[in-house]
């Protein structure tokens, strides 16, 4: 395997890694955790869905389905993006968040994008901001190099259910951190600097620099969620300490863990990823397909 398909697959595996061991800690707190497993570093399955070792929730699938969507149609995957997002609502997933799901409905309906983005800020307001489009963006910046394309991109994808401009934004930054990363950038001058190039209203450098354990949020709301994240990826070495620090500070848990890990898995690479999670993955052979189509997509464009 090239490096890059390396990165690529482990991208697509760290997001599912996180997802499934952040899975089984999902709308726990702190010391709720801390009472019951101690820290959490195994993919046992359970928690609040009662999943099973290796069960991947909402934040892979729909990253799955961006993933379909770009590889049926990579010049214009939205439509595709779109009909993906809708099948799997219509699997009746139990794990839908609220936003996605008043978004899929009015799409369902044959809502245009636009009129649902519309009518998402009207009955959402502020909990458009939710994290649900940042947690399945990262196959854009697998397949596409061109940075303004990838921008677009990343803003289209999270405004099918996302429109709030604090989940664009954050969608942006987060491709363009990977999209750093997989040029071959290490993770702390990706993310510092494009938090200089792009956080103009310091929502998340600051914090980043000074925040201590105790102001982590790990909910629902997406500048949390990033937040996060890249806290957890400056302050650890290797792929399974940085996703095991993102979960275990519970409450929205699972999408932390997606979402660090799949910077992680991009950074650290599928190599970097502990066997014992990897062979865990109950859709990992899906996985491994998509991670091979989206490296070709963007072997092509080089
Ligand atoms: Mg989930």
């Amino acid at each position: 395997m090239t490096n890059m398909a390396d990165k690529i697959k482990g991208c697509l595996f760290g997001v599912a890694c996180g997802d499934a061991l952040g899975a089984t800690l999902e709308f726990m707190s702190r010391e709720e955790i801390r009472k019951k497993y101690g820290r959490l570093t195994e993919l046992t399955g359970g928690g609040h869905w009662r999943l099973k070792p290796g069960e991947v929730t909402d934040d892979t699938k729909m990253t799955v389905a961006v993933a379909r969507g770009i590889v049926s149609n990579p010049v214009d995957p939205i439509p595709c993006i779109r009909e993906e997002f809708i099948k799997w609502f219509q699997t009746d997933p139990p794990d839908i968040g609220t936003t996605t799901k008043i978004a899929l409905n009015l799409l369902t309906e044959g809502l245009t994008w636009e009129e649902t983005a519309g009518r998402v800020m009207e009955i959402r307001g502020e909990h458009a901001a939710g994290n649900g489009s940042l947690m399945r963006t990262a196959p854009v910046a697998l397949a596409y190099l061109d940075e303004q394309l990838i921008r677009d991109m990343a803003r289209k994808q999270s405004m099918l259910t996302h429109p709030h401009p604090d989940a664009l934004f954050a969608c942006e930054l987060y491709c363009l951190i990977l999209r750093e990363i997989l040029t071959g950038s290490g993770i702390n001058s990706a993310i510092w600097s494009m938090l200089e190039r792009e956080d103009r209203e310091d929502t998340y450098h600051s914090f980043l620099q000074n925040a201590g354990e105790s102001e982590i949020d790990s909910g629902g709301y997406v500048v949390s969620t990033l937040r996060t994240s890249l806290w957890c990826l400056l302050r650890t070495s290797n792929f399974e300490e940085a996703v095991v620090k993102a979960v275990n500070f519970g409450d929205d848990a699972d999408t932390c863990g997606a979402v660090t890990g799949g910077l992680a898995g991009a950074y650290y690479g599928y190599k970097g990823i502990p066997d014992r999670w990897k062979k865990a993955i109950v859709c990992r052979d899906e996985l491994s397909q998509l991670a091979q189509e989206l490296y070709r997509i963007r072997s092509k464009k080089a």
